[in-house]
């Protein structure tokens, strides 16, 4: 397993990462704890969650059972800001939110620290410097060791590190935004700001809920058990258009001897920026075949020839 530094930080993630979001959803404790048991034998030390995954914080719950004997050797990343309950004050980053729900982390997680707190979402009506100072003020407590944001545009990113250097405060490391072979948006501005302040990237959705492991074929029904087997996210995912740019990408890889599932995690990897890719898993062999697929170099002609496949500008 390869390990890289999160952003400027000294903490050292490894580049296959594992998404919670499944945990306490799709998957109950035994499942979770089949998952996260294989990920450690295999190298994995990051384990990305947050309160709003699973029914009522189960992925949380879940994940601190499944690693409570490895605490130290794991590195957990949860988030704050998502809708907790229907309060006024049960979400965003306000002062009162962090405060509340960083102790509810804590104990679903059934830890004295979290190793990296992120914003889940930008919240527009609080101050960006309550919720910097705020999270300064957990580092100093030691609840909290590093500190990330998730889904900043370009300019948030650029007015957060503005703010925590003007006021010393603790820097956010790392910036967590949805990117794949079919989501390239976060190139034009996030990833040259990530780049600019020394924030590593964890791209998330990086296999499009399962449509770039190559498992979903147009104009077939969805192998059963999946994530896309119905419901809104499959709608949006097994698009005609998606497919279209899927099975070039397939044709492309076949003939260079690789695997879609390959080019999904390599292409990523490949870009400096990107500290750990942080697939889901329902199951231990998913997490096997993920980590043996991040090790294609891919060369500068074969990057174009994806710009050229996915339609990408720069
Ligand atoms: P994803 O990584 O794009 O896809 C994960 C799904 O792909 C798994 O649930 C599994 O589907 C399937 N899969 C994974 N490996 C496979 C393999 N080797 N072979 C076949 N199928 C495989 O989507 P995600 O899990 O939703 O996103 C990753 C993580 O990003 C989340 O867990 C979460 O931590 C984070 N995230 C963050 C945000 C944010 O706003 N910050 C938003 C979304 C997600 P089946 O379920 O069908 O087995």
């Amino acid at each position: 397993m390869e390990y890289r530094r999160l952003g400027k930080s000294g903490l050292e993630v490894s580049l296959v990462g594992i998404g919670c979001n499944n945990f306490g959803r799709r998957c109950d404790l035994d499942q979770t704890r089949s998952v996260v048991n294989r990920a450690i034998d295999l190298g994995i030390n990051f384990f990305d969650t947050a309160d709003i995954y699973g029914e009522d914080g189960k992925s949380e719950e879940f994940l601190g059972k499944a690693i409570s004997d490895k605490r130290q050797s794991v590195i957990i990343a949860t988030k704050f800001a998502g809708n907790m309950g229907t309060g006024p004050m049960e979400s965003g980053a306000s002062r009162k939110h962090i405060m509340d729900a960083v102790e509810a982390s804590l104990q679903r997680l059934g830890t004295d620290y979290i190793d990296l707190y992120q914003v889940h979402f930008p919240d527009l009506l609080t101050p960006l410097e309550e919720t910097i100072s705020t999270l300064d003020d957990l580092v100093r407590a030691g609840k909290v060791r590093y500190i990330g944001h998730s889904n900043f545009a370009g300019w948030q990113i650029a007015h957060a590190h503005w703010i925590a250097e003007h006021h010393h405060l603790t820097p956010f490391i790392s910036a967590q935004n949805h990117w794949s072979l079919l989501e390239r948006e976060v190139e034009s501005e996030v990833i040259p700001s990530a780049k600019a302040f020394g924030l590593g990237v964890l791209p998330y959705f990086p296999l499009a809920s399962g449509l770039l492991t190559g498992k979903y074929k147009r104009n077939e029904p969805a192998p059963s058990g999946t994530r896309l087997v119905a419901g809104p996210m499959a709608d949006r995912v097994l698009t005609e258009k998606n497919f279209d740019i899927v099975e070039s990408l397939e044709a492309f890889t076949k003939e260079k001897g690789h695997s879609i599932l390959e080019l999904a995690f390599s292409w990523l990897a490949c870009n400096p920026n990107v500290s750990s890719v942080i697939a889901g898993a329902t199951r231990p062999e998913q997490v096997e075949s993920n980590v043996e697929s991040v090790s294609w170099k891919l060369t500068a002609d074969e990057i174009s020839k994806i710009d050229e496949l996915t339609n990408f500008n720069a």
